[in-house]
């Protein structure tokens, strides 16, 4: 696999040399190194107060209102952020999305020059820290659509096996990015409740009408959000080789599916009530400039879905992962369990032919959408991004510590997605964690 370390967004802010004052960004497992810098939205927990932008650095996040007031931002870097960091003030991050890439290197350079070791804007940021312990975050911006992809090809041939032996990668699946149209108004951020969905099921054996009641087979899907910067007119497709520059950044994203309603919902027009009721988000949009490495190789599509640079750098090496606590472990005080890893390179379409597709027939994304890529699955079937995988369709039960096993979520359980990217001679960067506990069927 050729990797390419010199991808056009590399520049002095992905020196893993870089240094931070703020010395929790300094320690070798954090997430939020100063070579990340993601963007969320978030208040002081407990406080009635406006909701505030900021990034997350280390432990802390830095509000970038105090950040705006507090500062002299006069350096070369500086004075265009001061004028960046106006909509951000405000608390409207989606105003920020809209401006594109220019934008936001423009600020990712004044931010990571102000928050490395003896910058003249320290002394200043220093008193608009906020200590992640202390904040709560919100949904970063309003999602007015979500369309959630099928790109993970382990987790499609996988659950196409169980469903069609014979058949189980359909004809269309390496010409058509797969999607459907989610629903938004039901996506919150991480750490979320999430209420077992009730519904209707297929009939039990022997019985003529369908059953009705708490789903039995509640599942997680392990998969990426991206989401939409600057949108595109009604009736103008994007190019694919414009494609990525239309996405503001990456979250994780939970699916929740409930697996009993969806198979006797899902034909003729795919999911429904098996996925409408809850989608969890991590709250930290890591942007598009923060230093991913991009293996190359790809298929050969159509046209519209082709380009060089899509080739050579569409792809994402990114660690995913699930992690599982009981509510019996948490009585016990330990700890989640890793359930699996796989990596955002086993998708099959990248995020730019996801765009390039969604809006060749015409459709519009608006600033803030989010795009799923569905369910990320490794080769080996120990790599299931999902329980369904995982538990060979809830006939194989997944040992935990404690003499516990799971086929699906029972109530209480907590599941939490994580993703990281790391390699020699870099810093690591990682999303936060993206949490879910199950709560009891109303
Ligand atoms: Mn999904």
């Amino acid at each position: 696999m050729t990797t390419t370390p010199d991808f056009a967004t590399l520049d002095e802010t992905h020196d893993p040399a870089l240094r931070s004052w703020v010395p929790s960004a300094e320690d070798p497992a954090t997430d939020f190194p100063i070579q990340n810098l993601p963007f969320g939205r978030f208040r002081r927990r407990g406080i009635d107060e406006p909701w505030r932008i900021g990034v997350a650095i280390g432990d802390q996040i830095l509000d970038l209102k105090l950040a705006r007031e507090q500062c002299p931002w006069s350096g070369p870097a500086g004075t265009p952020a001061f004028a960046l960091l106006e909509p951000l003030a405000r608390g409207d991050l989606a105003a920020f999305m809209s401006m594109g890439p220019a934008a936001r290197r423009t600020l990712r350079l004044a931010l990571s020059q102000a928050l490395r070791v003896d910058s003249v804007e320290g002394p200043f940021l220093e008193l608009c820290l906020v200590p992640q312990a202390a904040a709560e975050l919100s949904l970063p911006c309003t999602i007015g659509d979500y369309t959630d992809f099928y790109t993970g090809i382990h987790h499609a041939t996988t659950v196409g096996t169980l469903f069609r032996p014979d058949n189980p990668l359909l004809p269309n699946y390496k010409w058509v990015p797969i999607g459907y149209h989610g629903r938004a108004s039901s996506i919150r951020v991480s750490p979320q409740a999430v209420r077992r969905p009730r519904g209707q099921k297929a009939p039990a054996a022997g019985d003529a009408a369908p059953g009705f009641g708490p789903s039995a087979r509640l599942d997680h899907e392990l998969e990426l959000g991206a989401l939409v910067g600057r949108g595109n007119p009604l009736g103008e497709p994007v190019p694919i080789e414009e494609a990525e520059d239309r996405l503001f950044g990456l979250v994780l994203l939970n699916d929740w599916s409930a697996r009993d309603l969806q198979a006797w919902e899902y034909q003729p027009l795919g999911p429904f009530l098996a996925k409408n009721f809850a989608t969890t988000i991590s709250p930290w949009v890591v942007t598009m400039e923060a230093p991913f490495e991009r293996p190359a190789g790809d298929p050969h599509p159509m046209p519209y879905l082709d380009h060089p640079g899509n080739r050579g750098f569409g792809a994402i090496d990114l660690t995913l992962e699930t992690w599982l606590q009981t509510g019996a472990m948490r009585d016990r005080g330990e700890a989640p369990v890793k359930l699996m890893q796989s990596n955002l390179r086993d998708a099959y379409w990248t995020l730019a032919q996801l765009i390039a597709h969604h809006t060749v027939g015409g459709c519009n994304l608006q600033t803030g959408d989010l795009l799923g890529t569905g369910t990320i699955s490794g080769p080996a079937p120990d790599q299931g991004g999902s329980l369904l995988e995982l538990s060979r369709g809830g006939k194989v039960p997944i040992a935990l510590p404690g003499g516990e096993s799971r086929t699906f979520l029972e109530d209480g359980d907590t599941l939490v997605l994580r993703a990281h990217a790391q390699r020699p001679g870099a810093r690591r960067i990682g999303f936060g964690d993206c949490s879910g506990t199950v709560m009891q069927a109303p």
